[in-house]
């Protein structure tokens, strides 16, 4: 018999669902039901001790449907298709990304514990663990893309808790700033604290630049996050959220959300199953557009500095680990305007084509002004020390034609007006 491994992209369209289940529809209906009937009472019994984990399954056994806070087709079909990009074992989808992380940390995270997380991550994130995570007598201790192994080992130390430390958590490329975090080296810390009675997770935020372009599994991580709001889900109309890793690591992921009860519609689940079948073309669109942006943004007198994996410069560490983690620059785009937060508000309210929202990775692209925004609530002095200035714009970019959106962007920055000091320093650029 011929064997063919067939690409995740070609299995979007179809892999996990049985039309002859559904009267031969070619695609997954959207099963708009709270609970299912059992066959018999020894089914329901059966499927019960499976859910409640009273009972391994018996070969070839497959947890039956239930009650859709357990389980729902549209739910099972899509953790399914997820699992193929990253290889992992299972899948979480939630209702939304927040509700993802909060679960993660929430079940691998006990009072005493402390998180090493690295620093700038998502605002919501950063909320959660500095005014959350304390509630609970969670400690967190930050890192960032410039501490060594050395560093962050060394900062374990002095703290005094190494025997505390129960997970390490990294968003990389991190928003809003492009900073790129080494997973490999978060994986030999999360080792060098782990004990025989202490396994040490680590999770990985990668809605920045998955699942296409990083599989943070494959790199050491236990753990990979994902905002499917933002790439999977693609078109700025669904919030949703999913969590991968190996059977052990879902297994305990599955049971909190059915107890929490964060886990995705029916519908939610639908739309991104229609948002997979475009992914891969869709994400590599708008990574072809944000290289030319990139370009075009680099070479503009009115620019300071781009933040876009596609510049780093070859030989240098941080292009190595570009290199190692990442397989293109993605399609997220910082600069730094000349000037400070008026030129920067100049440009966002000039866009025509772009529109002015939070969010990310969608068809369209949007533009937003992250210190104001986004990161609004991030103390003032982690903001400067990672760089999220008043003249920080982070672009999203979109599928549009390319010389559209250069055409935006070039009209926008057009009308900025710089002051007579910033001209001084924009001319000298040219
Ligand atoms: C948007 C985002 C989140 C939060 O996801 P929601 O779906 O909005 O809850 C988490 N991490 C990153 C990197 C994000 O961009």
């Amino acid at each position: 018999m011929a064997t063919h491994r067939y690409a995740p992209e070609s299995l979007m369209m179809s892999f996990g669902y049985k039309p002859e289940l559904s009267e031969g529809a070619i695609k997954t209906p959207i099963f708009q039901t709270s609970t299912f009937v059992f066959k018999t009472a020894e089914e329901g019994k059966a499927f019960f001790e499976l859910a409640y984990g009273i009972r391994n399954k018996e070969q070839n056994e497959e947890l039956g449907l239930i009650y859709s806070r357990i389980n729902n087709p549209n739910l099972e079909i899509l953790e399914n298709r997820l699992c193929l990009w990253d290889e992992a074992d299972d899948c979480a989808v939630f209702e939304s990304g927040m509700s993802a992380i909060s679960t993660i940390l929430l079940e691998f995270l006990k009072p005493g514990d402390v998180l090493l997380f690295s620093e700038p991550v998502y605002g919501g994130t950063d909320h959660f663990i500095h005014h959350f995570l304390p509630k609970i007598g969670v400690e967190a201790i930050g890192f960032d893309a410039n501490d060594s192994y050395e560093d962050i080992v060394a900062r374990v130390q002095a703290s005094g808790k190494a025997d505390k430390v129960a997970m390490i958590y990294a968003e990389t490329p991190a928003n809003p700033t492009n900073a790129i975090i080494d997973i490999e080296c978060c994986r030999k810390v999360a080792d060098t604290f782990s004990t025989e009675e202490k396994e040490i997770f680590v999770a990985v935020d990668n809605t920045y630049m998955g699942p296409l372009w990083s599989h943070p599994l494959q790199l050491g991580a236990d753990i990979v996050i994902y905002s499917a709001t933002k790439y999977i889900g693609g078109h700025s109309d669904v919030i949703a959220g999913a969590v991968l890793g190996n059977s052990a690591v879902m297994q305990r992921v599955k049971v909190l959300r059915t107890f929490l009860g964060n886990m995705a519609s029916p519908n939610t689940c639908w739309l991104l199953l229609r948002s997979l079948e475009t992914l891969k073309v869709r994400m590599e669109q708008q990574m072809k557009n944000a290289k030319v942006v990139a370009q075009f943004l680099e070479n503009h007198p009115k620019v300071e500095r781009v933040h876009y994996l596609g510049l780093l410069e070859p030989g240098s560490k941080k292009y190595e680990l570009y290199q190692k983690q990442y397989t293109a620059p993605g399609a997220m785009i910082s600069f730094d305007i000349q000037g400070g937060e008026k030129q920067a508000f100049q440009f966002l309210n000039q866009l025509k084509l772009f529109k002015l929202a939070v969010s990310l990775g969608s068809t369209e692209g949007l533009a937003q002004h992250p210190a104001s925004m986004t990161h609004i609530g991030v103390d003032a002095v982690t903001k400067q020390r990672m760089g999220i200035t008043d003249k920080l714009v982070r672009l999203s970019i979109g599928v549009e034609n390319s010389e559209d959106i250069l055409w935006d962007i070039g009209q926008a920055l057009d009308l900025v007006e710089l002051s007579v000091e910033t001209w001084s320093v924009a001319l000298a650029r040219l």
